[in-house]
């Protein structure tokens, strides 16, 4: 039975918007799209809206302090533990991405476990903090049109001396191999960012993770330069994208990270 040909018919919007898609890519697009071509459909296509998870809600949290950290060390004015706190608090109320579904009594829980990881990481002194940061969040983009690829984009959290830093938030501690390979898209994108925009080679990619444990730490996986092979592999999964949105080849790919999937009903009921 062909499935693709009984999809209903494009509407002229949804191809517009494929097409865009096509012109423009980022890390965690492109991640999506070769995980799950129909959750891509549904997040940047169909845009369907759903609730932002706490896990998700407590990541941006501490993301916008640390984001907040760097741009004071970066600007060299103090940022003492308090206003660090205060910081942390006011993003902790920030609903504009829409609000989170949370079990009772589990957002004060992981409030105080966003705090805790803040607290650590500041304390433990992970980045030289005396020295100045090169780019603090900086959105920046790589036109690989001589490829015959779309235009990479990316924001880039953190460069010091020369090494691309990505924070990340999880609840297990990660395996420096598996993250190095789980993480591949992103951090050759990022280095491919970072080598269009300076002309030079990145030291190379910090990960800093941030681990929800009772008590908790911070492990760092630090990776060299970009690879020639990484990047060939960046640009093969580029075209794969390509060809994919071409075709409008948005079928499911079911496994272990439907279980974490916002579209699991929608999925269920495609045909
Ligand atoms: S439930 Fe699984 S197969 Fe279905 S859209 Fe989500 S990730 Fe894809």
């Amino acid at each position: 039975m062909n499935m693709l040909a009984e999809a209903p018919p494009m509407e002229h919007g949804e191809k517009d918007l494929i097409r865009a898609l096509r012109c423009t890519v980022s890390a965690s697009r492109l991640s999506l799209f070769l995980q799950c071509r129909l959750k891509f459909y549904y997040r940047y296509v169909l845009k369907l809206q759903k609730p932002k998870t706490p896990s998700l809600h407590l990541g941006s949290a501490v993301h916008t302090v640390l984001k907040v950290w760097n741009k004071a060390r970066w600007l060299q004015q103090p940022f003492p533990l308090k206003a660090v706190h205060e910081t942390y608090l006011k993003a902790w109320t920030d609903t504009t991405e829409g609000p989170v579904e949370w079990e009772p009594g589990e957002e004060e829980s992981d409030k105080t476990t966003g705090w805790r990881l803040l607290d650590t990481y500041l304390r433990e002194h992970h980045v030289p903090a005396e020295i100045k940061p090169d780019a603090v969040e900086v959105s920046v983009e790589a036109d690989l049109y001589k490829h015959g690829l779309p235009k990479l984009i990316g924001i880039l959290d953190l460069v010091q001396q020369g090494q691309i830093i990505d924070y990340k938030t999880t609840s297990t501690t990660p395996n420096a191999e598996k993250v190095v390979h789980t993480t591949e898209i992103q951090t050759s994108a990022y280095a491919i960012l970072y080598r269009h925009n300076t002309g030079r080679e990145e030291a190379g990619v910090q990960l800093h993770h941030l681990v929800k444990l009772k008590n908790p730490k911070v492990v760092i996986t630090t990776m060299p330069p970009m690879s020639q092979q990484q990047q060939t592999r960046l640009y093969r999964q580029m075209e794969a994208y390509v060809q994919g949105l071409q075709r409008g080849d948005f079928i499911p790919s079911p496994g272990m990270h439907c279980a974490s999937c916002e579209f699991f009903n929608e999925c269920r009921r495609w045909h």
